[in-house]
């Protein structure tokens, strides 16, 4: 299969700079979640401003869909709007007063119907969970709020893929997972989406593929157990390896682990570490319950009272709408990220925990947890919680 997006051979060196691009070739297959790996200076922005034409190479080709590039105006406005590009600095990118006159100016520059675009910005930023912003000033909203004002106004013009120069840069921890769980959510719609970082710890959690690049060149590639699990490559490109990635290879190594495939997360890694020090995972009688809430069917005050009674010992919400009903609601969250694992965690010792959350999100948490529960031979309870206007008690599903 051709690949969504080809890079061959390309070089590149800024006027009165350095060679960027030395020589490179990557190759970006439709729907993977490609992460481009390395320190400052390696050449990652540079490499990405190409993907969209901004940046045109010395020597070399890229290719979209099979197809060179062309670099006539009225082409570059195709490619921009099927290659959104998320600049690290959401500043460069918000020009205009208000949230929404800022998302509506790609497809205003389409030349869309007036109606056209106030579905699309209506979308976009429902999306990004910034609904109730059109009218305010961007540059008075934090970073990450920011951020989504920058993602949103890309999203606008719904582009086949999207490119994100270091995502996370500059924003806090929280800022961070709330940005990168938008990034998931936009690849498991369809779409192919690539970053630039030099955070190994999020490459590694989050890419299905990594390129490790250093100096301008492309020093290995592949997916990210494998290419962080080369020392030598990583201190190549003067990095560390993720620490669960690295302490799963020592253990393996010491033989007190079986290597097989690494773990992602500290879940897989302690049901790992459990069965090896027993022999198989042990099996709980009462492990602990999760509660799953739709902030969109759900008031508040049946949530806050289900909280108040004292059965749950958790509060998660995943999802930006998700978070901001508990803030109004004034519910307090123990969990704003890595939800799923952390209250799949805390069930298996048989605490009870409660995920808020929204839309199709409500389906994923069945389904991880149902995954969960199939691989680990421990079924865990998802309790729905009661929606007003339903009729009996929560449906309790077992999953097994
Ligand atoms: P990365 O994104 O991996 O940090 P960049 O692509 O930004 O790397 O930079 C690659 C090289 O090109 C670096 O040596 C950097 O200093 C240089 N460079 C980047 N942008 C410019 C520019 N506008 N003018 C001159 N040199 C630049």
């Amino acid at each position: 299969m051709t690949p969504l997006l080809e890079i061959d051979n390309v070089t590149y060196t800024y006027p009165n700079g350095p060679t960027a691009l030395a020589g490179v070739s990557v190759r970006i297959a439709a729907g993977s979640k490609t992460a481009l790996v390395g320190p400052n200076g390696a050449g990652k922005s540079t490499l990405l401003l190409m993907l969209n034409g901004m940046l045109r190479p010395a020597s070399g080709e890229v290719r979209f869909s099979g197809r060179p590039l062309a670099y006539d105006n009225r082409s570059l406005r195709d490619l921009r709007r099927r290659v959104g590009f998320v600049f690290q600095n959401p500043d460069v990118q918000i020009i205009a007063p208000t949230v929404e006159q800022d998302v509506a100016f790609g497809p205003v520059n389409l030349g869309l119907p007036p109606d056209v675009v106030r579905r699309a910005v209506r979308d976009a930023l429902g999306y990004v969970g910034l609904r109730g912003y059109e009218k305010r000033p961007p540059h008075h909203l934090s970073g990450g709020e920011k951020k989504r004002v920058a993602i949103a106004g890309i999203l606008a013009m719904e582009p086949a893929v999207l490119v994100f120069d270091e995502p996370t840069n500059t924003l806090d921890p929280a800022s961070s997972e709330e940005v990168m769980e938008l990034l998931d959510e936009l690849a498991s719609g369809g779409r192919t989406v690539l970053i630039s970082t030099h955070d190994v710890e999020l490459a590694y959690r989050w890419a299905d593929s990594v390129i490790l690049m250093e100096r301008g060149r492309v020093l290995a590639r592949g997916p990210p157990e494998e290419v962080f699990s080369d020392h030598s490559l990583l201190a190549a490109a003067r990095l560390k390896p993720p620490a669960l990635l690295d302490l799963y290879n020592e253990l393996g190594l010491r033989g007190v682990i079986d290597r097989d495939v690494p773990p992602k997360s500290v879940l897989e890694f302690t049901d790992r570490i459990e069965r090896a020090m027993h022999g198989h995972a042990p099996a709980r009688d009462d492990p602990g319950t999760i509660y799953l809430c739709n902030a969109d069917r759900t008031g508040g005050d049946e949530l806050r009272a289900l909280v108040e009674q004292g059965t749950i010992d958790h509060v998660g919400a995943m999802g930006t709408r998700a978070k901001e009903f508990a803030n109004r609601e004034r519910i307090l969250l123990d969990y704003t990220y890595g939800v799923i694992d952390k209250c799949i965690l805390k069930a298996l010792i048989g605490e009870n925990s409660l995920i808020i959350t929204t839309g199709g999100m409500v389906e994923h948490v069945h389904r991880r947890i149902g995954e969960y529960s199939a691989e680990s031979g421990r079924a865990l309870a998802v309790t729905p919680v009661r929606e007003p206007g339903s009729t009996g008690p929560g449906r309790e599903s077992v999953l097994e």
